[in-house]
């Protein structure tokens, strides 16, 4: 249900030709298709415990939990939010509330009371699975009538349900009412402006994404039945959710399941567990090409390593290929709103496309991607940076509520626009070379600039206030702030950027504070971020 681009669009596809995607199927089934092929495989391994499931462990405990989410009165439509670390609860309420046709939306538990609440309200979520230690950060929603459930199987705060009781607690009433335009997933992201929103990711959509990377005649392009793949990236994001948990269910692959990043207990476990994939991030990358502990660890069993969610530089590229031996490496370039995504390497194809250094692969299968000057709007030939655009049915149905910010993202033509500039070369490959938007990623981590800036407006000594990117080498890019102070003021930057820290995640504090005497907007009050940018690229700063 494409529609026909204007004769004038340079369109760029995949190398490989099309495939059939079943995305009539809801999300569940599709997943499930294959699964009497690997029943008694393992599927989930909790890297901590070492304790095992089986797809049929999976498969049947999903459905028990569904049918306990319905006694609780969870319907379709409903939403219910994750709070966990990455654990198999994330992967079986995930799955149980699609079983129900209700909405998964997950936050990360680091986050502060304020924007869990602030989620949990704009999704309208009716439960909230987490684990114990998370409990004070939620209490008071409860007096809203959401109801708690803990994962833990023995003490548990009071009021709350503990989850082994829902998963014992009847039959599952089926709902084959669901349609493939039903959200699934509602993932939050700021998107190429403003504050963080619910994005709507369909049943239709999450099918047609997990296919693109995994269906078809090239058994090997992402990965198969005999990996195992390792998942310490979080889950609450949906690159971890869709590209490693969907995906290596579609396919009957292992998940090895890590609650955090901690480099020996990492490459002890990926010694142990032979992982083949190790799905990463670059600040990982980095950790892993930096540590000495590597040469103590067997890492040979790793066949792929797959970078995404920032840009990823050449040196990394080869220090990481010098500690796994075996593996290819390779990009993949996501963005929550395209479902998330675009691009992938092609260097594990059955027929391998040579990856190129820098390059985030090329454009999905059943999907077109356009290059747009972001002048005139015309789409650009190779080799030409512009704004990339794409459009299929993978991409989000829209944001929750919002159908302005839904409009200014995907136009009447069905592209999704995505505030990066990029190219594609003579041999199809994406190379991303900067971001129109104001998204700040820290580690991979979106950081809203709206977010911030609305905080520190919310102070009486400020009157003004801008938050940009700032290049840093762990980070990638950390958030910095320009203060306009009042006339009487003299707040220091300590004292801002402990006002911010209280009531944020880590990684949204603020890095560094400059005070100036306007901030630079166009005659629509826009902020000008570029101005702003260059004047720390120039050093230009008081
Ligand atoms: P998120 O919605 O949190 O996944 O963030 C999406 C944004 O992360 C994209 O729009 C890009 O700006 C950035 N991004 C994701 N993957 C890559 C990559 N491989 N290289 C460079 N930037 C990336």
């Amino acid at each position: 249900d494409q529609k026909q681009s204007s004769s004038n669009d340079v369109i760029f596809r995949s190398k490989l030709p099309d495939i059939y995607i079943p995305n009539h199927l809801p999300l569940h089934d599709y997943i499930f298709e294959n699964i009497s092929e690997f029943a008694a495989k393992p599927c989930l391994i909790n890297g901590p415990t070492g304790e095992v499931y089986t797809y049929a462990d999976v498969h049947d405990i999903s459905r028990e939990l569904a049918a306990g989410l319905q006694i609780l009165g969870v319907n379709q439509h409903d939403v219910v939010m994750l709070l966990l670390p990455n654990s198999p609860e994330v992967v079986l309420t995930f799955l149980a509330a699609s079983l129900i046709g209700a909405i998964t939306t997950s936050a990360n538990p680091f986050f502060t009371p304020a924007e869990i609440s602030k989620q949990a309200k704009a999704s309208a979520a009716k439960l909230i699975v987490t684990q114990s230690r998370y409990f004070d950060k939620i209490k008071n929603l409860q007096n809203d009538g959401v109801l708690i459930v803990c994962t833990e199987s023995d003490i548990i705060p009071e009021n709350c349900i503990r989850i082994s009781e829902l998963i014992m607690a009847g039959d599952l009433r089926v709902n084959s009412d669901i349609s493939p335009d039903d959200v699934v997933a509602l993932p939050f992201s700021s998107g190429t402006t403003g504050l963080p929103k619910g994005v709507m990711l369909t049943h239709k959509g999450l099918v047609t994404s997990v296919a693109q990377q995994v269906d078809g005649e090239n058994p090997n392009l992402y990965f198969n039945r005999d990996d195992v793949i390792l998942c310490v990236l979080p889950m609450f994001h949906i690159y971890a959710l869709n590209s490693i948990m969907l995906c290596s269910l579609r396919v009957g692959a292992t998940i090895l399941i890590m609650p955090k990043f901690e480099i020996t207990l990492l490459l002890e476990q990926i010694q142990r567990c032979k992982v083949t994939v190790a799905m990463v991030v670059p600040p990982i990358v980095l950790a892993i090409a930096k540590s000495p502990e590597t040469e103590k660890y067997d890492l040979s069993s790793v066949r792929m390593v797959k970078s995404g969610a920032a840009p990823l530089g050449k040196e990394l590229e080869d220090a990481i290929s010098a500690k796994f031996p075996n593996a290819k490496l390779g990009q993949g370039y996501g963005m929550t709103e395209a479902g998330p995504v675009l691009a992938m390497s092609l260097g594990f194809a059955k027929e391998p496309f040579p990856v190129k250094s820098g390059a985030c692969g090329t454009v999905v299968r059943n999907a077109e991607m356009k290059i747009l000057d972001p002048d005139t709007g015309d789409s650009l030939p190779r080799n030409k940076s512009g704004e990339i655009c794409i459009r299929g049915n993978q991409i989000m149905k829209g944001y929750l509520n919002d159908p302005v910010a839904t409009a200014s993202t995907i136009d009447q033509d069905g592209w999704l626009h995505t505030g990066d500039v990029g190219f594609i070369d003579d041999d199809d490959e994406l190379f991303i070379v900067d971001r129109l938007k104001e998204l700040i990623k820290y580690k991979g981590f979106q950081v809203a600039p709206a977010e911030l800036e609305s905080l520190l407006i919310g102070h009486p000594e400020i009157n003004d206030v801008a938050v940009v990117a700032m290049k840093e080498e762990d980070a990638g890019e950390v958030p910095v702030a320009f203060v306009v102070r009042t006339k009487e003021s003299n707040i220091s930057e300590d004292e801002i950027k402990e006002f911010v820290s209280k009531q944020v995640v880590f990684y949204k504090r603020i890095n560094k504070v400059f005070f100036t005497d306007s901030i630079p907007k166009a005659p629509s009050g826009k902020i000008l971020r570029k101005d702003l940018r260059a004047r720390l690229a120039n050093g230009l700063l008081n």
